[in-house]
């Protein structure tokens, strides 16, 4: 009997299963409003047997909200709000708002005037120093809080949810680090929970005893000197005593050093934190962030580490989730993989939110579902890549019978590379999706078949086939550099796919994202393995400090070379960051602003600030870039009608492009 499925109450509220869909900023309200692109953003998760939804963050006020943000702050959104609300009721889901407060997280160049916040420390994230809030002011984000909620209840809101994690402003209350007051909002714990305790009692005052109130807290701030999982349990506790109906577990602050939501974070991580708050309090408890399959859901629950899941990204990436976990078909749910690439990279760029497994997210409006084509075409398909096999999917649901050809033995394309870095194998996950949904469909993939012009020119004559789409991809390119004659040149690409032997002291030629990921790819090989790590650990066996060097220092001395400033400048930011600190975590020296002027069997010749030098090396590695491989379609394009050329046999780009590149042709067909 699975858990995740069992109807559950939070307060007075019944849900029908224990899957909450968590906040996520989506960018959708450009005016602040409800739109139809938030309703049937929405609708569709709802539809998607979700129990419950909270929306948001959503504007409490003016000075503490984020771009795109629906805003709660004025009775004109009411009827927007009321149609969300009648449109998630309608599919037999219930939804919350969460109330959004960003007190120092917020940017004058949004909100027009400077943030607010316990005390005037600079913020990590904006780069500007708040205003020192007044107790008249501190009164009046209360007031709005409470109005907030109170339009909530008005609008028919099944509860709401109060903000109070990842750094927002009632965190900021509880932090010592930036809350130093001396007035009763600052000093001890107990002193600096006063704010939020304040915030829920009033709003609690306002909504009345028996309106769900859920808040969503830090487990632990993951900020040296914040609070840990022992003050979040003791804020808990308080909460719990003044009515709180349910605690949203997340992780760390938006400016912690510990990576929450990208893909090497183990999927259920931090499911812990949840546990630990479990301990504390005897109000339902959620769990979430990078809790990414129903399975891994059900494992935590059955565990007792929380009485709900929490799921934002997943259900971006599939709202079919938990109807299709319901139905046994698992197998064809469309994983979240934790790149970030639509989601937060596009917020942190002020972009609406999309996804790059569905091309469909935030589309739900504009695109209603896939429509069925006219008339039924034969589609023969070259190449199972991400493109391919994506385009062979939707071409399938609306109708048309598809034909793969794959030159290789497998599935995936670059999406094997992509995987190959450590704590990046979600990237295989996507390709075992698009397999296994086109397998579902009825698409036929035949492996090892090697297209040539003629061996698609015969299938076309024999009628076999009316429409061909070219998914052939790229091939990386080797850069006009002199070399050595006799010196092997190594792409980065053969080395991620396991095929060259590498030596102990490599360099690597580009610092893009290909280059960044095969040095940490690299940088793995010596290193500890887990099942070592813990036995140590467990028996004492060694220091901390000799277990962090054994697993950071591997067999190979590598350096990545780039001729532009700065590494990795082409990976997201949400991931970037991260990434860098693995690189000097596993010491690979970066060099930006380097030319390389040769390439000798012994090393290379570079050029940096105008100094020539040499620097040895057994390997080096090539990863300056791709190019397309379009030799099938520069060769039958003028003689088969309407032959469709997609994803990286255009131009190279990312699997994001590539994806919604391939959505959007097999639409049209
Ligand atoms: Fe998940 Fe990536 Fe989609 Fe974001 S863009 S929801 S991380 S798959």
């Amino acid at each position: 009997m699975s858990v995740l499925f069992s109807p559950a109450q939070i307060g007075t509220l019944q849900l029908r299963n224990r899957l909450v869909m968590t906040p996520m900023h989506l960018g959708y309200s450009p005016k602040g409003e409800v739109n139809d692109q938030l309703i049937e953003f929405y609708r569709a998760r709802a539809r998607g047997g979700v129990g419950l939804i909270v929306v948001g963050g959503c504007g409490i006020d003016r000075i503490g909200n984020a771009f795109g943000m629906t805003q709660l702050d004025e009775d004109r959104y009411i009827p927007g709000l009321r149609r969300l609300v009648d449109a998630v009721h309608a599919e037999g889901a219930k939804i919350v708002p969460q109330l959004y407060q960003a007190g120092r997280y917020a940017h004058s160049a949004m909100t027009g005037q400077p943030s607010v916040a316990p005390s005037p420390i600079p913020s990590r994230l904006t780069g500007q120093t708040p205003l020192e809030l007044t107790t008249e002011k501190i009164a009046e984000i209360i007031a709005s809080f409470v109005s907030a909620a109170k339009r909530a209840q008005t609008v028919g809101f099944d509860g709401v949810e109060i903000l109070a994690s990842a750094g927002y402003l009632i965190s900021q209350f509880l932090s010592p680090l930036t809350n130093q007051r001396t007035d009763r909002y600052g000093g001890d714990l107990q002193a600096r929970m006063t704010f939020g305790l304040e915030v829920v009692e009033a709003v609690r005052g306002a909504v009345g005893p028996d309106y769900p109130i859920i808040v969503r807290v830090a487990g632990n701030d993951f900020v040296p000197g914040s609070n840990t999982n022992t003050e979040s349990q003791a804020f808990c506790q308080g909460l719990e005593k003044i009515g709180v109906n349910a605690i949203n577990v997340t992780g760390g602050w938006h400016e912690t050093p510990v990576p929450q939501l990208t893909m090497n974070v183990p999927p259920g991580a931090y499911a812990y934190l949840a546990h630990g708050i479990k301990q504390a309090v005897s109000i339902p408890v959620i769990a979430c962030n990078r809790i990414n399959t129903p399975e891994l859901a059900e494992g935590i629950l059955q565990e007792g580490k929380a009485d709900f899941i929490g799921m934002a990204r997943p259900l971006l990436a599939d709202p079919e989730l938990l109807n299709k976990a319901m139905s046994g078909h698992s197998e064809i749910i469309r994983p979240c993989i934790g790149c970030n690439q639509g989601c937060l990279d596009y917020i942190f760029r002020m972009k609406p939110a999309c996804c790059l497994v569905n091309a469909e997210a935030g589309r739900e409006s504009e695109l209603a579902s896939i429509t069925q084509s006219a008339q039924t075409q034969q589609i023969l398909v070259i190449g199972a890549g991400a493109a391919g096999m994506e385009f062979a999917r939707v071409a399938t649901e609306r109708g048309h019978k598809v034909t793969i050809w794959e030159a290789s033995g497998q599935h995936g394309g670059q999406l094997a590379l992509a995987a190959a870095p450590p704590g990046r194998q979600d990237f295989l996950h996507l390709g075992t999706y698009l397999e296994n949904a086109c397998l579902e469909l009825g698409v036929t993939i035949r492996y090892n078949v090697k297209a040539t012009p003629e061996n698609i020119w015969s299938a076309v004559q024999e009628e076999k086939f009316n429409k061909v789409v070219i998914a052939t991809g790229s091939r990386p390119v080797t850069p006009p550099i002199q070399i050595e004659e006799g010196q092997e040149v190594i792409q980065a690409w053969d080395v991620l796919a396991g095929r060259s032997k590498v030596g102990e002291n490599v360099i690597i030629v580009g610092g893009g994202a290909v280059g960044v990921e095969t040095a940490l790819y690299l940088a793995e090989s010596g290193t500890m393995d887990n099942n070592t790590l813990r036995f140590l650990m467990l028996q004492h066996a060694e220091t901390e400090k000799e277990l962090y060097r054994l697993l950071t220092q591997g067999s190979k001395k590598i350096t990545v070379l780039e001729m532009a400033k700065g590494i990795g400048r082409d990976i997201g930011p949400s991931t970037r960051w991260s990434m860098l600190a693995d690189l000097k975590r596993h010491k690979v020296n970066c060099m930006d602003e380097t030319k390389v002027l040769e390439v000798r069997s012994d090393g290379v010749l570079v050029e940096s600030a105008g100094t020539q030098k040499f620097l040895p090396a057994d390997t080096v590695i090539f990863a300056v870039g791709s190019r397309s491989v379009n030799e099938l379609y520069l060769t039958l394009h003028d003689k088969l009608e309407g032959l469709i050329i997609i994803g990286d046999a255009v131009n190279p780009r990312k699997a994001l492009d590539a994806i919604h590149d391939a959505y959007t042709q097999a639409i049209k067909v």
